[in-house]
């Protein structure tokens, strides 16, 4: 673990695995913080630690999606605000039995605006990756994209994983962001935040050029579309290296119920 300083009083909790990484947002304001995803017990419950020792209180957990990567160690925090959208529960089902545990107890249904301290948090809808999908932005400096964007720790890009409804909502979803990215700071739970506009903007263009591409042809193969296109990404072609996922694959289908039942299934 190590924790990354984006300003005094807003920082990342960093754990890389192998190539691969997750990370939990710290939000302070005085001796209170509001944090951004959890990660899974194991991390959360280190990240609590370190502010326990830090005098730093949370009162607010957001998670970006409901996947259990984002939100696993959610019962490890009792009493605090848990923002999530209206559609958490839909995903969750998908993934746990005991469900329950991990709802939201303040739901986004389209927009929230709030402010904590000095900071300011705009949260709305962002369903490509999700159904249960949040684009947070914070003092229209920091956009907050869960999945939506993955990248590996070398700055490398994930192929778009929309594997819950396919590659027409995620289009929607990059577009969306490249319609109010401006100036801010990428910031993805898995990678590293991005602050070089020309590449952020190549990215955004190629992951557009994939979701197209899948959505016309939907039973073309990952090989085709580097073909067609000379565009690649990370993890296209089953270069994972966690468990025998193949994200095109799984985009192909875009239905996170296949998915649960024949291949990606969170323990629980
Ligand atoms: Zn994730």
């Amino acid at each position: 673990m190590k924790i990354i300083n984006l300003e005094k009083d807003i920082f990342i909790y960093h754990f890389e695995i192998g190539k691969f990484s997750l990370n939990i947002f710290v939000i302070q304001h005085k001796d209170t913080c509001t944090i951004i995803e959890t990660a899974f017990e194991k991390q959360f419950s280190q990240v609590i630690e370190d502010l326990e020792k830090k005098g730093l209180k949370i009162i607010r957990v957001i998670g970006t999606h409901f996947h259990p990567d984002h939100i696993h160690g959610l019962p490890l925090v009792k009493d605090v605000e848990i923002i999530g959208s209206i559609h958490s529960e839909e995903t969750l089902k998908y993934f746990f039995k005991n469900y329950h545990k991990y709802l939201p107890n303040k739901l986004v249904e389209d927009d929230l605006t709030f402010n904590f301290g000095r900071h300011t948090f705009n949260i709305e809808l962002c369903q490509g990756h999700s159904i249960s999908g949040l684009l947070i932005t914070l003092n229209s400096k920091y956009l907050f994209v869960g999945d939506e964007l993955v990248y590996e720790n070398n700055g490398d890009s994930v192929i778009p994983i929309c594997f819950e409804r396919g590659p027409d909502v995620m289009i929607d979803s990059i577009n969306k962001i490249m319609s109010i990215i401006d100036s801010k700071v990428i910031v993805p739970t898995h990678g590293l935040p991005i602050y070089d506009k020309e590449f952020i903007n190549k990215d955004l263009h190629n992951r557009l050029a994939y979701l197209k591409y899948l959505s016309k042809k939907r039973t073309a193969t990952y090989e085709d579309f580097v073909k067609d296109t000379n565009i690649t990404f990370r993890w296209g072609d089953g270069d994972v290296s966690w468990g025998d996922s193949y994200w095109h694959l799984y985009n192909q289908i875009g239905d996170l119920k296949w998915v649960g039942e024949h291949g990606f299934k969170a323990s629980q």
